[in-house]
């Protein structure tokens, strides 16, 4: 005696509620139309709206894929570009651009940031600026300040290097 089929319409099944009974079949199963809340029509093998395995039209799905990118962006952005700010060169006391005698400014010919190095000897300040990042400011401005203007002792300029 063959056994009567479940009737599934007009239950819901997560986001599905199942429609009507279609007259094809798949692998010997009945297919039904379900509405997805969101508003796509699908069809849908019976045994997977009573497994729970499909409870969308794939809406569910997508959104979590969504989630997930967005999230794996973040993750990145956090290991990508926020961290390396931080890590490796602490920022010191004495400058907010991780570089001593550096400093940030508005460049108001180009609108950019611009960085500057600068070095006080006896009571003066030089300057040394149009650098594009703290680094090349430290590197090609502040150290060659140093070389230039500070007073050169002898057993200090062949132990640096
Ligand atoms: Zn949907």
């Amino acid at each position: 005696m063959a056994r009567r089929k479940v009737d599934l319409k007009g239950k819901r099944f997560g986001r599905l509620t199942v429609l009507e009974e279609l007259p094809e079949r798949k692998n010997g199963k009945v297919v039904w139309r379900c509405r997805c809340d969101c508003g796509n029509v699908v069809n849908v093998v019976s045994t997977y709206l009573t497994s729970g395995q499909t409870t969308s039209c794939g809406c569910v799905k997508k959104e979590l894929e969504a989630k997930h990118l967005r999230e794996g962006y973040e993750n990145k952005r956090v290991n990508n570009v926020v961290l390396p700010l931080f890590k490796g060169k602490e920022p010191r006391k004495d400058s907010t651009t991780g570089f001593r005698g550096v400093r940030s400014y508005y460049a108001k010919k180009s609108k950019e940031v611009r960085y500057r190095a600068w070095i006080t000897v006896n009571g003066k300040r030089y300057y040394k600026g149009g650098f594009r990042t703290p680094e090349d400011a430290y590197y090609n401005g502040r150290l060659k300040l140093e070389e230039k203007y500070l007073p050169k002792k002898e057993n200090d300029s062949h132990e640096k290097r």
